[in-house]
């Protein structure tokens, strides 16, 4: 059976989140210390924070470019 990746519950509103594809690596959040956060079991990571500034917009965006999931998404389906 394939699963399908969704946009995790945690997500804060906004453009950027985190889909249920997310291993738990914890590699965004050491880019990204201020946006990503894990959540209450450590499996998983989600977008705590849209950026506040343009800085942050790219630590973001070099979270997306590493993920290994690839299952950091900026399309704004899911405001
Ligand atoms: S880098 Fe990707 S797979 Fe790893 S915790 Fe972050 S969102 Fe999840």
């Amino acid at each position: 059976m394939t699963s399908v990746a969704v946009r995790l519950q945690e997500n804060v509103t906004g453009k950027y989140y985190v889909t249920s594809a997310c291993n738990g690596c914890g590699i965004c959040f050491s880019y990204a210390l201020q946006n990503f956060m894990y959540s209450n079991d450590s499996s998983h990571y989600y977008v705590y924070q849209q950026p506040a500034d343009a800085r942050e917009d790219d630590d973001i965006r070099r979270a997306m470019d590493i993920c290994p999931m690839s299952c950091i998404s900026d399309d704004g389906e899911f405001l």
